[in-house]
């Protein structure tokens, strides 16, 4: 196979990818959504697995994707910069998949073609998470799943 047959992201770095490809290169699994809790004299990072309200966690879909930076300043753009520098950023995310050098997995929605596999294969959060809405703040320690050192 030459280059012309190979897909985009096997033949493109994140930096050479067109916006569109970019988007598609999300598996939307929905794992940059979960909280976060930081450890200010640590600087830890306390993953949790409780999701931001926006996101609806039975779709795994953000309830206001266009509108999400204006309307949840905690969202992360997740750029070319922050797949590098984001350690909690999951090992499965498309993008660290591609920054990293290995190929996507079959449950990629574009190698199997459905956005459905994300969730047959266990990889999105539907299975485990919940909304923070249903949760009291002072209550968040309690649905850490994972640390991390730093960002
Ligand atoms: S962790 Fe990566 S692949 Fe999963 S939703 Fe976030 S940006 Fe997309
Ligand atoms: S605003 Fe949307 S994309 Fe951003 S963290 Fe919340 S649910 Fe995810």
């Amino acid at each position: 196979m030459d280059g012309d047959t190979l897909p985009f992201w096997k033949t493109k770095t994140l930096d050479e990818m067109t916006p569109s490809e970019w988007e598609s290169l999300c598996d939307g699994c929905a794992r940059c959504c979960l909280i976060k809790l930081e450890d200010e004299d640590t600087g830890k990072i306390h993953l949790t697995r409780l999701t931001c309200s926006m996101l609806t966690v039975r779709t795994c879909r953000c309830s206001n994707y266009p509108e999400r930076f204006d309307l949840m300043p905690d969202c992360i753009n997740i750029d070319v910069a922050k797949v590098r520098e984001l350690s909690w950023l999951p090992q499965t995310c498309g993008y660290r998949v591609v920054e990293e050098g290995r190929d996507l997995a079959w449950w990629h929605p574009l190698v199997s073609g459905t956005p459905e596999t994300v969730h047959q294969a266990g990889i999105s959060v539907r299975s485990f998470a919940m909304n923070e809405k249903r949760v009291k703040e002072e209550n968040y320690v309690r649905y850490i799943i994972e640390d991390f050192e730093g960002e």
